[in-house]
C-alpha cells in the first residue's frame, strides 16, 4: 500500500502565494513516508522530470498533475499527458478524457467556497474519476459529508487529499492506495477502487488560523499554527460496490 498526496502546492503556483518550493514539498513527503504526490498547481502543469530523479532518491513518485479552473470551478487533473491546461468548459474536459487516459477528481466539491463544484458534481457526474475528501474538516465542521453521499449514488471512489498550502498541513488526511508505484498504476488503482482514505480532523484553532492565513498570505507570517497533533486517526473504508461508508462517529474525538 502507498502513502499518497494527490492534491499539493508549491511555489511554483501562479495564483496562490505558496512559501514551500516543489523540491521541499518532496522532502516533507518522504520525511512522512509518502510514497507519491501529485504537484497541483493552479491552473499549471508543473512539468515533473527536473524533480523525477530527486524524487525518486527519496521514494517518492511524482503524478503530472494540475488543478485546473474550469467555467470557476476547480478540478484535479492527473496523469493527462498533454491538454489539461488547455481545458476552459465541461465540453472540452469530456473531449479530453476521450483522447486522454488521465484521472479526474473533484476536489473540495461541497465546501462553501465559489470554485466548489457543488450541483455540476451531478450534473456531470460522469466526468469525475473520484471525488476528494478535504482535509479541512474539524470534528464538528465537515463539508466532506457531502462528498461522501455523491460517492455512494454515483458508485465513485472518494480519495484523501491535503490540498497542501502549508506544509504542516501534511500528514492528516492521505490516501493507502494499492498499487506500484507508478503514476499509471496509481490513476487506475484510483479507478479499481483500490484505495483507502485516512482522514483525522484538525483542530478547530489550527483550521482557524489556516484559513485566516491563506486569505491574507501576503501580510501574515507563515508558522503560528501547531504541528499536526499524533493520534491514530480514523479510516474511511471504501468497498467496491458503495465506494465509502462514512467514518465511525467516535473516531473524530482522536
Ligand atoms: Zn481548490
Ligand atoms: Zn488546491
Amino acid at each position: 500500500m502507498l502513502k499518497v498526496e494527490l492534491h499539493a502546492h508549491s511555489a511554483d503556483d501562479p495564483l496562490d502565494a505558496i512559501p514551500h518550493t516543489t523540491t521541499q514539498l518532496i522532502d516533507r513527503a518522504a520525511s512522512l513516508g509518502y510514497r507519491a504526490l501529485a504537484v497541483t498547481l493552479h491552473d499549471r502543469q508543473l512539468d515533473p522530470r527536473p524533480y523525477q530523479s530527486y524524487a525518486a532518491e527519496r521514494g517518492i513518485t511524482l503524478i503530472p498533475g494540475t488543478e485546473r479552473t474550469i467555467c470557476g470551478k476547480h478540478v484535479l487533473l492527473l496523469n493527462f499527458r498533454r491538454g489539461a491546461e488547455a481545458v476552459t468548459n465541461f465540453d472540452e474536459l469530456r473531449a479530453l478524457k476521450a483522447r486522454e487516459p488521465g484521472l479526474v477528481i473533484a476536489p473540495h466539491p461541497f465546501f462553501p467556497s465559489s470554485t466548489a463544484l457543488g450541483r455540476l458534481m451531478h450534473r456531470y457526474a460522469d466526468l469525475f474519476d473520484a471525488v476528494e475528501y478535504n482535509a479541512m474538516f474539524t470534528s464538528v465542521i465537515n463539508f466532506n459529508t457531502a462528498a461522501e453521499r455523491w460517492a455512494r449514488e454515483y458508485g465513485a471512489p472518494i480519495v484523501g487529499n491535503g490540498d497542501i498550502h502549508r506544509l504542516r498541513q501534511m500528514g492528516t488526511t492521505y490516501s493507502m492506495i494499492d498499487a506500484e508505484p507508478d503514476a499509471d498504476a496509481i490513476c487506475d488503482a484510483i479507478r479499481a477502487r483500490r484505495v483507502r482514505v485516512v482522514a483525522r480532523p484538525v483542530t478547530f484553532r489550527a483550521a482557524a488560523g489556516l484559513i485566516a492565513e491563506l486569505m491574507t498570505t501576503h501580510v501574515l507570517p507563515a508558522g503560528f499554527w501547531n504541528e499536526p497533533e499524533e493520534s491514530a486517526g480514523f479510516i474511511v473504508p471504501s468497498t467496491p460496490r458503495s465506494g465509502v461508508s462514512a467514518p465511525p462517529p467516535s473516531a473524530s474525538a482522536v
